[in-house]
């Protein structure tokens, strides 16, 4: 078993390393949040007071951040998780940075004797409850040797996708149609309500039609139809608005680099970016819906 710090104890850190310690490894945690620090305490998680101090003799450095800004401010600079971790040791990088920032990371660890892969993740929430999510490898051979055995503790579909940055490449072409379709599933349930269908009987028609899709079957955004959704939770995150807003942003920069059309992650972003304006960025994308005008009572104790 290994000794492994986690470093972002947020939505995706907090059951991810829980199940760390579950497969029996020993987790040193940091986090910025006295309350994510409480609750990945109460799973078994040790709690270190600096990044420095998590790193500390650990045989690998597990980041789950909001951007790529925080992962740089975690892994660089002399109180940062590169500076202090042992040499030969690798950064984990599961967050959603982008492809550039990946490999800029990766050199820089390689300057200062430690490793960087990039591994973001998907499959939500609940695939980090459940340890099934897939987890998509960009680094050095040796690098992601290091990881794999590790990572099997949080998923169940690992690929190496190539050198550095190419996890986070597989990771923004999945993202964009995820999220195009979570902003279409919203708008389209908003005038199913208006057309006066039964949200139930709309997604049983629409999970045996043609009109299917992961995030319609799984993030449902009207409550009570699917259980697992965050609309039947208040719409409680889950996957922020903000968050998927970065990712399509991350989509639409790299299709302009690549002078690739994506429209429709571009009105796809745009809807996001007025949710984030009108005050619902740290709502479950779910909630959308809410932002485009669906009629739904959220419980009280929400
Ligand atoms: P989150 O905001 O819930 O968690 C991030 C955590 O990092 C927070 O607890 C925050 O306090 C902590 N943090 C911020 N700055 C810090 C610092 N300087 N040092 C230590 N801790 C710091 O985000 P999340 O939903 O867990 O997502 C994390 C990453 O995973 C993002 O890049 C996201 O795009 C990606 N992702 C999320 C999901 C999902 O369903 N939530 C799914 C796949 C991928």
């Amino acid at each position: 078993m290994s000794k492994i710090a986690w470093i972002g104890l947020g939505h995706m850190g907090i059951p991810m390393s829980r199940n760390m310690v579950e497969a029996g490894h020993s987790v040193r945690g940091y986090d910025v949040s006295e309350s994510a620090r409480e609750k990945a305490l109460a799973n078994g998680v040790d709690i270190a007071d600096s990044i420095a101090d998590a790193v500390r003799d650990v045989d690998a450095v597990f980041t789950m951040l909001q951007s790529a800004k925080v992962v740089e401010q975690v892994v660089s600079g002399p109180g940062g998780a590169f500076a202090n971790m042992p040499k030969g040791t690798v950064v984990i990088d599961c967050s959603t940075i982008g492809i550039d920032i990946a490999r800029t990371l990766a050199a820089s660890a390689r300057e200062q004797g430690v490793g960087f892969v990039d591994a973001p993740v998907s499959g939500g929430v609940q695939g980090a409850e459940e340890a099934t999510l897939t987890l998509m490898l960009g680094g050095d051979i040796d690098h992601v040797a290091a990881a794999e055995p590790l990572l099997k503790s949080v998923g169940s579909y690992i690929v190496h996708v190539g050198p550095s940055g190419d996890g986070q490449a597989m990771k923004v072409a999945n993202n964009a149609l995820m999220a195009v379709g979570m902003a279409t599933a919203c708008e389209v349930s908003v005038l199913a309500q208006k057309l006066g269908l039964d949200p139930q009987m709309y997604f049983d028609v629409v999970t045996r039609s043609s009109g299917d899709s992961w995030v319609f079957r799984n993030w449902f955004p009207l409550p009570g139809v699917v259980e697992n959704s965050p609309a039947s939770h208040g719409y409680e995150p889950g996957f922020m608005i903000d968050l998927i807003h970065k990712d399509l942003r991350l989509a639409t920069a790299t299709a302009a680099e690549f002078g690739v059309r994506l429209d429709t992650a571009a009105a796809a972003a745009q809807l996001f970016a007025d949710a984030s304006a009108a005050g619902d960025g740290g709502r479950d994308c779910t909630g959308l819906a809410l932002t485009l005008g669906a009629e739904v009572q959220i419980p009280a104790s929400v």
